[in-house]
């Protein structure tokens, strides 16, 4: 599998076969902002669909729902993140760059910096010398806290109100608790899922689609007895674990950082971070958290709506403790993304750049060529691409030699590639190629389905 040290073969490959574009590239671009091309959105929609299949319809005790971006003002207020949603930023005088202090302070100290005053990191920066990274001054403001969440003015009769873009999906499932209580018959424990855009106003994004600031996350909140938090928050960290196997992840680049108490976000007991060697280093992929009943007695206190559960049995009335897994979608996309790509130097001596993507997540799952551009083999290779074009996402393509199609198809992650050649047309056989292998057999054309349907291990 991948051995690179770097994103910029990737960056590149994403750009050059329509993956991942740089946002509003047409205007010089805006900065953080990237486009899911074609086949980016295919991967981006396999991977949220696989989630989808595997943990709310394989599950019994799970649905799952699509809130607003917009809350209402008053969730971010119960929620916390009005007042601490915040990082603190530092601006360099001279060349006006702007950085996250802690990051700059963590380059001196080597470890992560937590529970230090903003006066104090001020202090820090000034007596170090912290240089600019960027313009190599000394002559930086002090560090003042900013809040990362993006807000927009929205028109109210008789005045305007400040609506918020929500920072993360969590929050709508919370605010949905009463409507799933009251019209699905679950009994905790159950969970709620959603897959969704959230925002943030990151002060240093960056290392391609890693930290963006618009971004999809895939959530889920497990609600449940206090009593049960540390068996649920172990289930789930094994699931989170089955996730990465299933989608394809290199099990040795998937490792668990337990958060320390200072680390822990306010509402959280306990975090451990899922985090992946990303060619710039480990970083965090996913988190668990136990949020405890934090965020729901918080909506009961700032709404006035009482949030209780009542056990069926027992009758007795509690509000819900929590167990939260977050998977960010774009982070799965890279990390996808560096754990596929890898560049061969095949037994010819030619070399081939290649996406070993799980065929389950794979943008595109076949592609048929004839083998020349004879009209009876094109018209025969057309019936197969539109035959498999019914089940999978298939391409069809008759330009160039059928080594450099088949290089085409590596670069994009393709599975299976199936050649219609003279033989074909003698006997209804067609030759189908693996990617990973490079070794190629004869299907008849009427097992096609199946045969691929094996390969691939998914539903028709
Ligand atoms: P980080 O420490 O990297 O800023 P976080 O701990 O703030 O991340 P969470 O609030 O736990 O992140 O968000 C849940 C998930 O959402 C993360 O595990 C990550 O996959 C994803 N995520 C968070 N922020 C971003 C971002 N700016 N860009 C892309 N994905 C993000």
């Amino acid at each position: 599998m991948s051995k690179i040290d770097s994103l910029k073969p990737i960056v590149a490959l994403c750009k050059r076969r329509g993956f991942v574009y740089p946002g509003s590239e047409i205007y010089g671009g805006f900065a953080n902002t990237y486009s899911y091309g074609p086949y980016g959105a295919e991967l981006k929609k396999n991977v949220k669909d696989l989630f989808w299949k595997t943990f709310v319809h394989e599950r019994e005790d799970m649905v799952g729902i699509d809130g607003p971006i917009l809350l209402h003002p008053q969730a971010w207020k119960a929620s916390g993140h009005l007042e601490g949603f915040n990082d603190a930023l530092i601006d360099c005088k001279d060349c006006k760059s702007r950085f996250r202090v802690d990051h700059l302070i963590e380059d001196v100290l080597g470890k992560e910096v937590v529970g230090m005053s903003l006066s104090d990191m001020t202090l820090f920066v000034k007596e170090k010398g912290i240089h600019c990274p960027k313009c190599g001054s000394k002559n930086f403001t002090d560090a003042r806290t900013f809040n990362l969440m993006f807000h927009t003015p929205m028109s109210k009769t008789g005045g305007e109100e400040v609506a918020y873009l929500r920072p993360e999906t969590a929050q709508a499932i919370f605010l949905d608790y009463k409507n799933i209580i009251d019209t699905m018959r679950v009994k905790i424990p159950f969970g709620i899922a959603q897959i969704g855009k959230a925002f943030r106003n990151e002060i240093t994004p960056g290392n391609f689609i890693f930290r963006v600031i618009e971004f999809e996350q895939m959530e889920i909140e497990y609600f449940i007895e206090e009593k049960n938090w540390e068996k649920t928050f172990t289930d789930w960290l094994s699931c989170m674990h089955n996730w990465c196997a299933l989608i394809g992840l290199d099990p040795n680049k998937v490792h668990e950082k337990e958060h320390s108490k200072e680390e822990l976000s306010h509402y959280s007991k306990r975090t451990v971070d899922i985090v992946y060697d990303f060619p710039f280093g480990r970083s965090e992929l996913y988190g668990i958290a136990y949020r405890t009943d934090f965020d729901l007695k918080r909506h009961a206190e700032f709404s006035k709506v009482p949030l209780e559960y009542t056990n069926p049995e027992t009758k007795e009335r509690f509000i819900p403790h929590v167990v939260e897994p977050t998977f960010g979608v774009d982070r799965t996309i890279l990390a996808l993304l560096c754990n596929a790509y890898d560049e061969e130097t095949l037994e010819n001596g030619e070399m081939r750049t290649v996406l070993h993507f799980s065929p389950k997540i794979a943008p595109v799952k076949c592609a048929v060529f004839p083998l020349m551009k004879k009209e009876a083999l094109v018209e025969k290779a057309r019936e197969v691409y539109l035959l498999l074009k019914k089940h999978w996402n298939t391409e069809y393509d008759e330009g160039g030699a059928i080594g450099r199609r088949y290089r085409r198809q590596d670069e994009l992650g393709t599975p299976y590639c199936i050649t219609i050649d003279f033989e074909t047309l003698e006997n209804q056989t067609v030759t189908i190629r693996d990617r990973d292998t490079l070794k190629q057999k004869r299907v008849a054309i009427g097992d096609l389905v199946p045969v691929v349907q094996e390969h691939l291990q998914l539903d028709l």
